[in-house]
């Protein structure tokens, strides 16, 4: 039966595309790829007369037309994203004319850039007693945000933030934090192109510091920002461990040594 399929390339690398897109891409006949920020390196497993398609410069519209136009004749279609779609991807604007026209469509999750860029700063973003909550959010741009949901709000948590779509708006950031009671040597860290081979860059600063030092990298794009309090604990002399790994913790599947769980 004929399938759109929205399909998570992940953060760049073709290598953290999962095992099912990649599937999917040697399957497909015609493929509509967000051209900015999916790597082209992802086609490579195309058939030879798949049709591949960059959405870069096509209003919402227009890609739903072309999905709905190719998936009338061909068996496979895809629309590939980048990080996971379910994030910041437009997606239920898409799925909604697809629905219309009775296509059916499925989701293939992918690596979002926050994981991305946790990884390529071999960050944890809970730790216990410290954090044990991430919130996925951004700095209102020209898409307000509800009620609710200022970052100055979502910072009084004191818990992990991961700002997407916000690179350009580090001042804000940077005030709604202070006014949240973040500390101004509270550590922040920037990843531009986090897992994109000879590209990722790694910026690690305060909230006082982190603005200036994105400046002098030229970084003003295809960047994640990480706020949390867990950041830099590789190199602390002491952390919480994890009950998990306790030896006086039981779980599902491992006996305690001692019955001291909690
Ligand atoms: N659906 C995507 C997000 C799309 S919004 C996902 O799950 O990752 C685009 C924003 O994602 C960018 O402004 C940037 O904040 C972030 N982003 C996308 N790719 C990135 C990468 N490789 N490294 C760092 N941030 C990235």
């Amino acid at each position: 039966m004929r399938k759109v399929w929205f399909v998570g390339a992940g953060p760049g690398d073709p290598e953290l595309l999962t095992l099912k897109g990649q599937r999917l891409i040697t399957e497909a006949d015609a493929i509509l790829f967000a051209g900015s920020l999916v790597s082209d390196a992802a086609m490579q497993w195309a058939k030879e007369n798949c049709e591949i398609q960059d959405s870069k410069g096509m209003t919402l519209e227009e890609i739903t037309d072309w999905l709905i136009s190719r998936a009338v004749d061909n068996a496979t279609v895809i629309r590939l994203q980048t990080g996971d779609p379910s994030l910041y991807g437009a997606l239920v604007e898409m799925v909604q004319p697809l629905d219309k026209q009775s296509i059916a469509v499925e989701v293939v999750p992918g690596v979002t850039s926050a994981m991305a860029s946790a990884a390529a700063a071999v960050e944890t973003l809970t730790l216990p007693e410290i954090t044990q909550t991430v919130i996925f959010s951004r700095v209102e741009g020209r898409t307000p945000m509800p009620q609710g949901e200022s970052l100055a709000e979502l910072a009084a948590h004191h818990c992990t933030l991961c700002l997407y779509l916000s690179i350009t708006l580090l001042k804000i950031i940077e005030s709604e934090l202070s006014a949240a009671g973040w500390a101004n040597d509270a550590p922040i860290v920037v990843v531009y192109k986090a897992s994109w081979p000879d590209e990722q860059q790694v910026i690690h600063g305060t909230l006082a510091t982190i603005r200036e030092k994105c400046k002098a990298a030229k970084i003003n794009s295809q960047a994640m920002i990480i706020a949390s309090p867990t950041l830099g604990a590789r190199h602390w002399p002491e952390i919480k461990k994890s009950k998990l790994y306790d030896a006086n913790f039981t779980h599902r599947f491992r006996k305690a040594d001692k019955n001291t769980e909690d």
